[in-house]
Formats: C-alpha cells, sequence, structure tokens
C-alpha cells in the first residue's frame, strides 16, 4: 500500500505512521518528494488490505501498489536511481562504460587489456575469477588470484571493478576485492545468493536471467533492494528464442519497459546477447539510442586465443572507436557519458 501524507505533514506525523505500521509487523519505505511524502508499507497484501491506515493522523490518502514488486518500483519511488560507481555514472540520464575481458586469464594480459579499455574510455573493469561455464571441463577461473590481478589492474588505473559471484559462500571475499558484484544469468533466481548481496554496502549488477521475464527480473531485484542494498543495477543480457544465428536474442524493449516500471538503472550487455563480436557496436548503439543507462562489453587483446568467450570479444582498436562513436552520439540521445 501507499500512504500519502497531507501536504503539511510534519516529521513527527512520518515518525508516528512509520512507529504505527511497523507495530502491525509490516516494512515501511519513505519516499519523500517535492511536493508530498509518501510512504510505502509492504507485506502481506491481504492483511495489509485489512488496515485502517487511512484513520492515522496526518494521512491524505491510502492506494494500492499494483506491482508484485514494491521497492524497485516506480509506485514507491519516482526518481531514477543513480549508481555511481568510483566517477562512473548509471542511470538518470548517465551512461556508464564497463569493458574487460570474459575471465580473468593472467596478471600481463589483465592489465594491458585495462589500460587499453580506461584509455578509450572505460570507467569500470569486469573480468570474471568465478566462471560460470556449460561444461565442468571448461576453465573455470582463477579465484582469489584472479580478483587480486583484477584490484590491482583497476587500482593501478583508477579503475572500478565489477566481477561475478556464484556462491554464498564467497560473497564476502568477491565483495573484499569489487567495487560491483555482479549475478550472473544463471544465478538471478538465485534468491539465497540475491539476499546474501542485500547485505553488502557495496552495488550489485543483477542480470537477467536466460529465460525471465523483465516482471521475474524486478522480483529479484526486490530481494536485493528488501536486505537494504539500494544499489543495484539490472543488466539485460539477451534471453533464449528459437533463432539460433546469436547466442541470445537481444531484448532492447526490456529497457523502456524497466524504466517504465522501475527507477533501476538498466545497462545492456551485447557481448553475450549476441555473442557476435561483428554485432556488438550496432547493439550497443540500439541501447544507447532505447535508452540503457550504459553498456557492459566483453574486450581481449586476442580474441582467438581467449578461454572463453573469444568469438563474441572485441579487440581494443574497436572498443576506442566504439566508445568514441557513442561519446558522439550521447548528447544526441539524451546521455552524458563520464
Ligand atoms: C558474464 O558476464 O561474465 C557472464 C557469465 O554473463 P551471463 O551471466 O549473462 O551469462
Ligand atoms: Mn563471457
Amino acid at each position: 500500500m501507499i500512504i500519502v501524507l497531507k501536504p503539511g505533514a510534519t516529521n513527527a506525523d512520518v515518525d508516528h505512521i512509520i512507529e504505527r505500521v511497523k507495530s502491525l509487523g509490516f516494512e515501511t519505505m519513505v519516499s519523500r518528494g517535492v511536493q508530498r511524502t509518501i510512504i510505502g508499507v509492504i507485506g502481506e497484501e491481504e492483511r495489509l488490505r485489512e488496515l485502517p491506515l487511512a484513520a492515522i493522523p496526518g494521512v491524505e490518502q491510502v492506494l494500492p501498489v499494483l506491482k508484485p514488486y514494491k521497492r524497485a518500483s516506480r509506485e514507491l519511488h519516482e526518481a531514477d536511481t543513480v549508481v555511481e560507481v568510483k566517477g562512473t555514472r548509471f542511470g538518470g540520464g548517465n551512461f556508464g562504460i564497463i569493458a574487460g575481458p570474459c575471465a580473468v586469464e593472467s596478471e600481463e594480459m589483465t592489465f594491458a587489456i585495462a589500460q587499453r579499455v580506461s584509455r578509450a574510455g572505460a570507467g569500470i573493469l569486469r573480468g570474471g575469477a568465478y566462471k560460470p561455464r556449460t561444461s565442468p571441463y571448461s576453465f573455470q577461473g582463477l579465484k582469489e588470484e584472479g580478483l587480486k590481478i583484477l584490484r590491482a589492474a583497476a587500482d593501478k588505473l583508477g579503475m572500478g571493478v565489477c566481477t561475478e559471484v556464484m556462491d554464498t559462500r564467497d560473497v564476502t571475499l568477491v565483495a573484499k576485492y569489487a567495487d560491483i558484484v555482479q549475478i550472473g544469468a544463471r544465478n538471478m533466481q538465485n534468491y539465497n545468493l540475491l539476499s546474501e548481496v542485500g547485505l553488502l554496502e557495496k552495488p550489485v549488477m543483477l542480470k537477467r536471467g536466460l529465460s525471465a521475464t523483465v516482471k521475474e527480473l524486478l522480483m529479484s531485484a526486490e530481494y536485493i533492494l528488501r536486505q537494504g542494498n539500494e544499489r543495484v543495477i539490472l543488466c539485460e543480457r539477451g534471453i533464449r528464442s528459437f533463432e539460433d544465428s546469436t547466442r541470445n536474442t537481444l531484448d532492447l524493449s526490456a529497457v523502456p519497459n524497466v524504466h517504465l516500471n522501475s527507477h533501476l538503472p538498466i545497462i545492456v550487455d551485447p557481448s553475450h546477447a549476441t555473442g557476435r563480436r561483428d554485432f556488438i557496436e550496432s547493439m550497443s548503439i540500439a541501447a544507447m539510442a532505447a535508452g540503457a543507462d550504459g553498456i557492459m562489453v566483453e574486450v581481449h587483446l586476442e580474441p582467438e586465443m581467449a578461454l572463453s568467450d573469444g568469438a563474441q570479444s572485441i579487440e581494443p582498436d574497436a572498443f576506442e572507436a566504439l566508445v568514441s562513436r557513442l561519446k558522439e552520439l550521447a548528447p544526441h540521445l539524451g546521455k552524458k557519458t563520464s
């Protein structure tokens, strides 16, 4: 439910309402707008409908929240959420750029890629140290050694680190090295993992599941937000379809769809969405045109030698050309690249 306060409601009124609602066993979320303050009341819908919330002093109106996700919805939080990481912003008109190898393969290679993507304009370095591979016999990542390499490369260049955590047992360790903790597509509905990263004081990037709807993506974000972590960046990375000339089907309509229903930023990962390096530039530009809050792109010095996802990785020169094209287009598409 949404409690809309009367225009002149005081802080004491707000405190009183929160106290009453909490004593009834519900959670609250306060949103102070220019005109009005609203208090979201979150809990079991059926019980909520029976509460005499309109009788509390200072309350003007009580409205239902129509969406199943509450904290993630625009109904309870009108303004865009802007997530800032080491000077790179996502959301509210800001277009953040994340780039790096699919996996951290070696110190030398990671430093070299980091240097090139940083020079081209990426503010965040990506790279997997824990890799979710289809085959248990494929390269699984360098684990903590990979995290250390990523951190050192990013620190040298003043970049942020975005890297995936796959297991609740590794959350503390990964968060020690990462600036953005990534939840991969395969774990989008791993609710224990979502709740665990919700306790972190670090931004979380939540990737859309392989066969998940936008609504399910937002319900998963709700698990993170519920724990108190409000810095969630969503990521459209393509969904399964019958089309097999691309690795997945990039659902660009997820961008305006999320923006309509949620205040959270959403970026696009054209690399995993298409699986093809020849489609990265066009899909990145399309993402910006669709209103995306950023992109995440896989870059490798020698894609044909990559231990994972070489076919979708672009070389540093191509990345540099892509970023300069995006920077040129940004003002025309209402975006700021930081
Ligand atoms: C990744 O970004 O490293 C990755 C594995 O992507 P996804 O979870 O989207 O498949
Ligand atoms: Mn990859």
